[in-house]
């Protein structure tokens, strides 16, 4: 690989606040630093269909505010394929592209991995996902704005749920890991979280029903991560049929938990994430996921930040617990 000349830029997977806020930086940064940048449409797809664009700095100006993703996103089964990722590299031999930047979760970084070592081809990911289920990273970006979104539409159930006496599961999403509906519960205030990490060895809902609720309490919210099997929907069925003495209702938030203008916090993730992939490419460094670790920015390879096993801190599930009696 010669002199790297020209970056693709994409976004790829679910979208996350502050997506946009890294586009912009990694235009800009590059621009700055006499690089020539091409933003890509549609994730992958527009990466093996060869849909982009020459991006100026104008093009990612007014941005930093906005949620979801100019650049567009999508799930692109074709890429998963090694004749896919093939079709892929085709385009940026085409399109004079020397190295990509993809701002994406778990699956984009790993589709970026293997689209790394095939072609020997730089790649630097970003770690874009409202799930901050990726290791090496103290958070993603799109997971502060995401815990907000939640924290206030929460506390507005807490309102009807207050009133009338009754136990609410609000289901959130995160995929496989538990950081939103923990942390969420804890925001909120609310009386128990259920998480994937604990599902495998204990039952959480005999253990929160079990512990009792204080008379005096108008109301109970419990935050449960979407899981196709024991969601929101699960647990209130559960409750129905266990405790009939109780008024239980379900709350899924769904997608409105994406949207929305990123925190200052995602911001400035991206912001200084985005810079640090210029920063990465200029170094010569390649399959790596800029992060942010104890305020210090961080490459973390894609092997390693793809782990599954990252796992929130679990004196949380402690002061849950202590906070909620
Ligand atoms: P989110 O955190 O929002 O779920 P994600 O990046 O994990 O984001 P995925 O749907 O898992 O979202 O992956 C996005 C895309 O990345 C897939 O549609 C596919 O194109 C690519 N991808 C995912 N897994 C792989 C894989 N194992 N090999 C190659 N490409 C993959």
């Amino acid at each position: 690989m010669g002199i790297i000349k020209t970056i693709g830029i994409l976004t790829s997977g679910g979208d996350a606040p502050g997506m946009n806020a890294a586009i912009r930086s990694v235009t800009r940064s590059g621009i700055c630093n006499g690089f020539k940048i091409k933003g890509i449409y549609r994730g992958y797809e527009g990466l093996i269909k060869g849909e982009m664009k020459d991006f100026t700095t104008e093009d990612v100006s007014g941005i930093i505010t906005r949620g979801g993703t100019i650049l567009k996103t999508a799930r692109c089964a074709e890429f998963m394929t090694p004749e896919g990722r093939k079709k892929a590299f085709k385009t940026c031999q085409k399109e004079r592209i020397d190295a990509l930047v993809v701002i994406g979760g778990n699956g984009s970084l790993t589709g970026a991995r293997d689209f790394g070592m095939e072609f020997d081809f730089p790649v630097i990911g970003l770690p874009g996902t409202i799930d901050n289920d990726l290791y090496g990273t103290d958070s993603t970006i799109g997971y502060d704005t995401t815990m907000n979104t939640i924290m206030e539409c929460v506390d507005r159930i807490r309102d009807t749920a207050n009133s009338h006496e009754r136990i609410f599961f609000v289901e959130v999403m995160g995929r496989d890991a538990g950081f939103l509906a923990q942390n969420c519960a804890i925001a909120c205030g609310a009386e128990a979280a259920i998480v994937p990490e604990e599902t495998t060895n204990v039952d959480q809902l005999a253990q929160f029903m079990g512990r009792g609720i204080r008379k005096s309490k108008k109301s109970c919210i419990v935050i449960v991560s979407e899981s196709p099997k024991c969601g929101a929907l699960y647990y209130a069925d559960r409750v129905k049929k266990e405790f009939p003495g109780f008024d239980v209702r379900v709350s899924i938030l769904g997608h409105l938990q994406r949207g929305g203008s990123p925190s200052a916090h995602d911001r400035i993730l991206a912001s200084i994430t985005g810079a640090g992939a210029i920063e990465a490419i200029k170094q010569g460094q390649r399959n790596v996921m800029v992060g942010v670790r104890n305020n210090e920015v961080v490459y973390v390879p894609f092997s390693e930040c793809i782990r599954t096993d990252k796992r929130f801190d679990k004196r949380l599930i402690t002061v849950l617990d202590e906070l909620s009696i």
